[in-house]
C-alpha cells in the first residue's frame, strides 16, 4: 500500500478528457478533484460536459446500442472479468486514488476496490446465468423460448462514498446486460471513475458502451433525466434527487416511446438496536464500527443506537471510551478517521452537531477536528428522545445519535419510527426475541449480533425500503432483471 500511494502521490493533478463513443474531449471548464484531507492537494481535474456534449453522448450510445445489444451474453460477461482480474492486480493502485480522492482510510479504501471486483465477478456471472435456457411449461407442437433483452441507453448516476464500487457495479451491471451507458459520476469522486473508464478501454471494451460525462447534477442530470432517448436511470445518491428523477421520469418527452424505468438506492437513517440479552462489549464495537466507519458517510452507517435501558449506561460508558480512542488524520497515513467529504458537508454536519447539542447529552467530540481538511470529531450525543432531529435526518457524517429504551419491543418501534429503510442491526442473545426483530425490523438489510455496515456482493444483496428507494439488491440474483425485459418468442410447429 505504502509503496502504491507514493506512485499514485506521483500522479497527482493530471487532467481526464470525455470519453464520448471512444473519442477523448477534452473542455475548457473543469471540475477540479480535491483532497478534502489536505485540501491543498490537487488530485486531479476532469472536462465538464455541457448539455450540448451530453446529447452527443447520447447519440453515441444510442448508435452504439445497435450493435451492442446483439454481442453474445457470454462475450459481454467476459469484458467484466477480465476487467475484475486487472482490477485485482492493481488493487492496492485503485485503493490509493480513493485514499486521495475522498479520505478513505486503507481498509475502507480496499473494502471499496474489493466490492468493485465482486461486482464485476458477480454480475459477469449473472449475466451469464440470465442467458441460460428459462424453464417453461411444455406445450406440445410449440417452440417457446424466453430471453432477457436489454433495455436501451441508460444514465447512470452513482454518489461519491463509494466512488469505485457503487460506480463501477451500476455501470457494469447495466452494460454487461446489453445496454449502453452514459456514466456521469459525483462531482466530488471523478478521478477514480476517470481511471475505471481508463481500465474498461484498456480491456479493450468496445467504443461507445460506455459514454463518461463528467458534469454538475444541476446542468445536465435534469437535462439526461429528461431526454427522450433515455430508457432508463440508474440512481444512487440522496432522497432529494432520487426524488425529484423519480417525478420527472413520470412526464412523456416528446418523441418519447417508453416509460423510464427508474432504479433509485436512496438515504439511510440506519440503527444498531441492542437487547437487554446482548454482550455489552460486542454491542459497544457494532455501534462504534457501524456509526463512524468512513467518517459516517456510509448509506448503511448506524446513526442512531438505540439500547435496552438495562443496558444502556453500560453499553454507553463503553462507546463513549472506543468513540475516544479513535485518532482523526490524514487517510494517506491510514487514521481511522479521515476528513468528511467537502465544505458543504462539513458545515452541515457542524450544523447537526450544534442542532444535537440541544436535543440531547454530548457526551464524545462536538467540534472540528484539527487538520488542512474537512476534519470532525466523532460525535456522541446521548439521551437522544425518539422525536430529536438528529434521530431522523440523514446528517451522513460521524455523528451518533443514542436513545434509550424501556424494552425490546419498544427499542424496534423506535428503530421503525424514520421514513428511511435501509439498514438495521440487532443485538441479542434471546432467540424469541431474535425472531420478533426478525419479522417487525422493516428495513432492506437486517444484521443480527454484528454491525449494520459491510454488506458482501452475493452474500448481503442490498438495498432499503421506503424512503431509501427502489430496494434494487444490488449484488443479489434479481439485480439483473432491472436492466433487462424479458421477451417471449413462440413458434408453432
Ligand atoms: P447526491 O447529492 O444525491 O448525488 C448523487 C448523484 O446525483 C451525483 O452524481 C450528483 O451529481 C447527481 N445529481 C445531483 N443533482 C442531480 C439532478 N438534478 N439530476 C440528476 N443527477 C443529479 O448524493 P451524494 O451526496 O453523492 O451521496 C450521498 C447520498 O447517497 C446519501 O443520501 C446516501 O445515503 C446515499 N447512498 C445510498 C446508497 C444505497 O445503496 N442506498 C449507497 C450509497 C449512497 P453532482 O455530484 O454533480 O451533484
Amino acid at each position: 500500500m505504502e509503496v502504491a500511494l507514493r506512485k499514485v502521490k506521483g500522479q497527482l493533478g493530471q487532467s481526464y478528457p470525455l470519453v464520448i463513443g471512444g473519442e477523448k474531449i477534452t473542455t475548457e471548464r473543469l471540475i477540479k478533484s480535491i483532497n478534502p484531507g489536505d485540501t491543498d492537494q490537487l488530485v486531479g481535474t476532469v472536462s465538464q460536459a455541457d448539455q450540448a456534449l451530453a446529447e452527443q453522448a447520447m447519440t453515441a450510445a444510442t448508435k452504439t446500442f445497435e450493435t451492442w445489444r446483439f454481442v453474445d451474453a457470454q462475450a459481454r460477461a467476459g469484458y467484466l472479468f477480465k476487467a475484475a482480474a486487472v482490477m485485482r492486480r492493481r488493487k492496492f493502485e485503485f485503493a490509493s486514488w480513493l485514499v486521495y480522492e475522498v479520505g478513505k482510510n486503507w481498509g475502507e479504501a480496499d473494502a471499496d476496490v474489493a466490492e468493485a471486483i465482486d461486482f464485476m465477478e458477480f454480475y459477469g456471472r449473472e449475466m451469464i446465468r440470465y442467458a441460460e435456457p428459462q424453464p417453461l411449461v411444455a406445450l406440445d407442437g410449440e417452440d417457446n423460448r424466453l430471453t432477457y433483452i436489454p433495455l436501451g441507453v441508460g444514465v447512470v448516476i452513482p454518489p461519491w462514498n463509494f466512488p469505485l464500487a457503487i460506480m463501477a457495479g451500476m455501470t457494469c451491471a447495466a452494460l454487461v446486460s446489453g445496454n449502453t451507458v452514459i456514466l456521469k459520476p459525483a462531482s466530488t469522486s471523478p478521478i477514480i471513475a476517470a481511471k475505471f473508464v481508463e481500465l474498461m478501454e484498456e480491456i479493450g471494451l468496445p467504443a461507445g458502451v460506455i459514454n463518461f460525462v463528467p458534469g454538475s447534477g444541476g446542468e445536465i442530470g435534469d437535462f439526461l433525466v429528461d431526454h427522450n432517448s433515455t430508457r432508463f436511470i440508474s440512481f444512487t445518491g440522496s432522497r432529494e434527487v432520487g426524488l425529484r428523477i423519480n417525478e420527472r421520469i413520470a412526464k412523456q418527452a416528446p418523441g418519447q416511446k417508453w416509460m423510464k424505468r427508474l432504479v433509485a438506492e436512496m438515504g439511510g437513517k440506519d440503527a444498531v438496536v441492542v437487547d437487554a440479552s446482548a454482550d455489552a462489549e460486542e454491542a459497544a464495537t457494532a455501534i462504534v464500527q457501524s456509526a463512524f466507519g468512513f467518517q459516517g458517510q456510509k448509506c448503511s452507517a448506524g446513526s442512531r443506537a438505540i439500547v435496552h435501558q438495562d443496558l444502556y449506561d453500560e453499553v454507553l460508558e463503553k462507546v463513549i471510551a472506543k468513540t475516544k480512542a479513535l485518532r482523526v488524520g490524514l487517510a494517506e497515513e491510514n487514521a481511522p478517521i479521515g476528513p468528511v467529504i467537502d465544505a458543504s458537508a462539513y458545515h452541515k454536519i457542524l450544523e447537526y452537531i450544534s442542532i444535537g447539542k440541544g436535543e440531547g447529552r454530548l457526551v464524545a467530540g462536538g467540534e472540528k477536528a484539527e487538520g488542512n481538511g474537512y476534519y470532525i470529531q466523532p460525535t456522541v450525543i446521548a439521551d437522544c428522545s425518539e422525536d430529536a432531529k438528529i434521530m431522523h435526518d440523514e446528517i451522513f457524517g460521524p455523528v451518533l445519535a443514542v436513545c434509550k429504551a424501556t424494552d425490546y419491543k419498544h427499542a424496534i418501534d423506535i428503530f421503525n419510527n424514520t421514513e428511511y429503510g435501509l439498514t438495521g442491526a440487532f443485538l441479542s442473545n434471546n432467540r424469541e426475541h431474535l425472531e420478533y426483530a426478525r419479522d417487525n425490523m422493516h428495513c432492506g438489510n437486517l444484521y443480527f449480533n454484528r454491525k449494520c455496515t459491510g454488506a458482501l456482493v452475493g452474500v448481503h444483496p442490498f438495498g432499503g425500503f421506503n424512503m431509501s428507494g427502489t430496494d434494487s439488491k444490488a449484488g443479489g440474483r434479481d439485480y439483473l432483471m432491472l436492466f433487462t425485459q424479458a421477451k417471449l418468442v413462440s413458434e408453432k410447429f
